[in-house]
């Protein structure tokens, strides 16, 4: 009833990477409900987290002012008493703060060279803001040495899809699986972490759409699903490899799409052949005639589309596991048709626009690698001057190794969490503690603010104005419902302030100035105006024209490559870092469930969410828990190499009986304490879903 409201907004869901449109109702200043709109990926629809889960930027700890670290505060760490989380910072104002944060880190510049400060920019700001935080760091201290949290998600499939279809975005909407015959969803969970892009996947089940589920957990996707292939952890190429050994021996592949797009077939087909089902099957424990069965399948497909996540990405050998994934699309002529595509599913709301905007360490915006002379140029010329060094940057894990050998002495962190969210997470926390100086951005006094000697508040998502990019290379209008509480400021506003600080002369006065800006590098804008944005609420990229709403699949004529040609790259298996022994017998991974988000930091400060799960838990097959004598409910204590915690077990059948799954979202039982932070040589990324780990009774 619209007499119970004094607001309705419509913007963008602040969660995952489905990128919802959303109608925020407001009455009294705060957020009365939330109810999905017509937006191009979610069609009404919303998942709980959407729906019950806004409230997180109403409750109490949200930061409304500037803090500065006590000078009689003790050394820096998480030890804070949490009943009075504040204690060792101070109230300041915004000059005070701004100052110090600015020369702090202008200081470092001066005496170490810019080397020593870097940044971790977020895919929870707006394009604009991730733009001006790249820049910031670029134009301020003259290195690429700025990330964000793709690192940790799927900067492995981009490394692949950038190296074979020239592109890192997906090929096809979501949403283009109506038109699909066959879909691939491996390494995905989709139910729980992209719950709104799930529904559509079970309407294409149900209407006789052949559902593949491929993943070591059993999903509860997979009671829609024609084939459930519950593969041995790690071994994603060995069953992939399987799969198009089957298509190249039977000659199911595509000659003509091969011979048309492609290049690398006659060396691929001659890598692969070793790969027969039969061995590989003793690997990834997959019977020959299921993997056969599965390659017939998506090879005869009219149609087929690939969806992966997690997975297949954060694994020592994530990119090898992408590149198997494009040469299975490719071999089929699965890509550039309706229904057709390759599409890695994002986690996060921005993930896709904060990569495109260049927040990452090799690229600049749109991907334009700071190796390029001319994109060096473009930038000078856009930048006013500014000399983009040619070196390609430090990574998240490289950044934090930096700090702990005391080679990076100052950090500038907006929205990101490493503290929580790093691997092997203790390490990442002692680098923390030993910064000089460390600005920490956010609206939560989050694990890593712990350690911050100056914290800046900023607004949430529903607060701001400005564009995001979901997972379907849809750029969406976000605005803002409602006003930031307290001094707290739109991230963009805060980084315009501190630039000025530390010399550089930018005046920009709102965020479409920014993306004006931004239109000037990139591409992937082309017919893409702030007005157009604020008119209809999402344009896709590519966009050929004014009118044009956007392309849903690409590369129907050709891949931005040389010759227009995607490639081939072969893929050997590998083991995963590190593998069960008699110590730690069994193997951990760590993902996110439905009700909670990333570190918790907003989740679990939402009261529907927090009081449907509120306890940290693990998962462990029944026949574990009655081996180990614990019963459902009880506590077992987690032990790899890295460390230990104690946490409340479920027993979840869709584990097999040699794995253990732990949310990364709950501070008391950290699932980074336990991870290994080896990283995948391409795409730098920790291998999150593979680390040997011992279980015991407490
Ligand atoms: Fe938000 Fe993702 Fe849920 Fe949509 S599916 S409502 S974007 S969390």
């Amino acid at each position: 009833d619209s007499r119970d409201i004094d607001s309705e907004t419509k913007t963008v869901c602040p969660f995952c990477g489905v990128g919802c449109q959303v109608s925020v109702k407001i009455k009294e200043g705060r957020v009365k409900s939330v109810e999905g709109i017509n937006g191009p990926a979610n069609e009404g629809r919303l998942c709980v987290k959407g729906r019950f889960g806004f409230d997180y930027i109403h409750h109490p700890h949200r930061l409304t002012k500037p803090l500065i670290r006590r000078d009689d505060a003790p050394d820096k760490g998480l030890n804070v008493d949490p009943a009075n989380p504040f204690t060792h910072f101070r109230e300041a104002t915004w000059e005070e703060a701004l100052d110090r944060a600015a020369h702090g880190l202008a200081d470092l510049r001066s005496y170490y060279g810019g080397t020593s400060v870097a940044g971790f920019g977020s895919a929870k700001c707006t394009n604009e803001e991730a733009y001006l935080f790249q820049k910031f760091i670029r134009q301020g201290f003259k290195h690429n040495n700025v990330d964000h949290c793709t690192r940790l998600c799927h900067a492995s499939s981009v490394a692949a899809l950038m190296e074979n279809v020239g592109s890192g975005a997906v090929t096809a909407t979501f949403n283009e699986i109506e038109n699909a015959d066959v879909a691939i969803v491996i390494g995905s969970n989709p139910t729980e972490n992209h719950p709104v892009a799930a529904t559509f996947f079970k309407q294409f089940a149900k209407r006789g759409g052949e559902l593949i589920i491929m993943d070591p957990r059993g999903t509860a996707m997979k009671r829609h699903a024609t084939h459930m292939l519950q593969f041995r952890p790690g071994t994603d190429v060995a069953l992939l490899n399987a799969i198009m050994n089957v298509i190249v021996e039977e000659k199911l592949y595509d000659r003509q799409y091969i011979e048309g797009f492609t290049e690398g077939f006659f060396e691929f087909r001659d890598h692969i052949r070793a790969f027969t089902p039969e061995r590989m099957s003793e690997l990834c424990g997959i019977e020959p005639e299921v993997i056969r069965d599965v390659a017939r399948r998506f090879a005869g497909a009219r149609a087929g589309m690939i969806f992966w996540g997690m997975g297949i990405s954060q694994h020592i050998h994530g990119t090898d596991n992408s590149r198997c994934l494009i040469s299975l699309a490719l071999l089929c002529g699965h890509v550039g048709r309706p229904g057709t595509g390759l599409h890695p599913l994002r986690g996060q709301n921005n993930v896709q626009g904060a990569s495109d905007a260049g927040l990452i360490p090799q690229v600049m915006p749109d991907y334009q690698p700071v190796t390029d002379v001319e994109v060096r140029e473009l930038f000078k010329h856009i930048w006013r001057g500014t000399e983009i060094q040619a070196q390609p940057g430090l990574t998240v894990v490289e950044i934090m190794d930096r700090v702990y050998r005391g080679e990076i002495r100052g950090m500038y962190i907006l929205g990101e969490n490493p503290a929580m969210s790093d691997p092997d997470v203790e390490h990442a926390r002692k680098a923390l503690a030993k910064l000089d100086h460390l600005v920490v951005q956010d609206i939560f006094l989050t694990e890593t603010a712990n350690y911050a000697d100056v914290i800046l508040p900023a607004a949430a998502m529903p607060e701001k104005t400005g564009t995001v990019t979901n997972t379907n290379r849809q750029v969406q209008m976000m605005r803002a419902a409602l006003p930031a509480p307290g001094e707290a400021r739109e991230d963009w506003q805060v980084i315009v302030d501190l630039a000025r600080r530390i010399g550089l002369d930018w005046d920009y006065d709102d965020p479409r100035e920014i993306f004006d800006e931004m239109k000037m590098s990139m591409r992937s804008l082309h017919h893409i105006t702030w007005k157009r944005l604020e008119a209809e609420s999402a344009v896709t990229y590519p966009c050929s024209g004014p009118d044009d709403p956007g392309q849903a699949v690409v590369f129907g004529d050709g891949f931005p490559r040389r010759a227009g040609r995607a490639k081939f790259t072969p893929a050997r298996v590998t083991p995963p870092a590190e593998v069960p022994d008699e110590n730690f017998p069994m193997v951990l991974t760590t993902g996110r469930q439905l009700e909670h988000w990333h570190t918790g930091s907003m989740t679990r400060r939402a009261s529907v969410l927090d009081a449907v799960e509120p306890e940290a838990n693990c998962s462990l097959h029944p026949s574990t828990l009655r081996r180990l004598g614990v019963e459902p409910g009880g506590m077992v204590r987690l032990v790899t190499r890295r460390g230990a915690l104690e946490v409340m077990a479920r027993a979840d059948r869709a584990v097999a009986p040699d794995m253990v799954f732990l949310p990364f979202a709950y501070v008391e039982a950290a699932a980074n304490i336990l991870t290994n932070p080896a990283l995948d040589p391409f795409g730098k990324i920790p291998e999150f879903k593979y680390s040997a780990v011992r279980v015991e009774a407490v």
